[in-house]
């Protein structure tokens, strides 16, 4: 493994039906920080890869979504972490080569970091995510945390298979590091 990419809402930070549009509504998920700081310990990239509609949408401005990532950024330096990388895609064109299900942002992260597919892990909260990380051909796990419960619910389809399931970020994080200890 040498590079964990992210979903944000859902996995980062509480899943809002009606999109996080400020700071006060970007709620870090428990363990978040922890998990991440065990990522940089370990010497492995960490990057985010978002749709955020709620840009396209015109809910909330590019400024906006800035702030809430500064201030997240501000939050894991004080715990002594960092995210290498934020990749957005604020398209409401769900044709849009970057807005998952489609993989343009991870492939770009992918050529950004010089990872071949086989060597990077996706984690994320909704079908879209797996089937983004399934058309680049890298590792997948969902997480129980945000629409994940859902979205096991609704069953997985064979196409995004295998998928490792893990009850939050810090879990998934933390067995996946013991993994390449192994
Ligand atoms: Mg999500």
């Amino acid at each position: 493994m040498k590079l964990v990419l992210l979903d944000r809402d859902g996995v980062i930070n509480e899943d809002r039906k009606d999109s996080v549009k400020s700071q006060d509504e970007f709620i870090l998920l428990p363990g978040v920080l922890p998990a991440i700081k065990l990522l940089n310990k370990a010497s492995i990239p960490v990057a985010i890869v978002t749709n955020q509609a709620v840009v396209g949408r015109g809910e909330l401005s590019l400024e906006g979504l800035e702030n809430i990532h500064e201030c997240f950024t501000e939050a894991l330096k004080k715990e002594g972490a960092f995210i290498d990388k934020i990749y957005v895609c604020t398209s409401t064109d769900s044709q849009n080569y970057y807005r998952k299900p489609n993989p343009g942002l991870l492939a770009q992260a992918l050529n950004d970091f010089a990872i071949k597919p086989k060597d990077a892990v996706f984690i994320g909260d909704a079908l879209r995510d797996l089937e983004a990380a399934t058309a680049i051909q890298c590792s997948r796990v969902l997480v129980r945390t945000g629409k994940g419960s859902q979205t096991l619910k609704e069953g997985l389809p064979d196409a995004v298979l295998p998928v490792r399931i893990f009850n939050d970020l810090y879990e998934a994080v933390h067995c996946l590091l013991g993994e390449e200890m192994c």
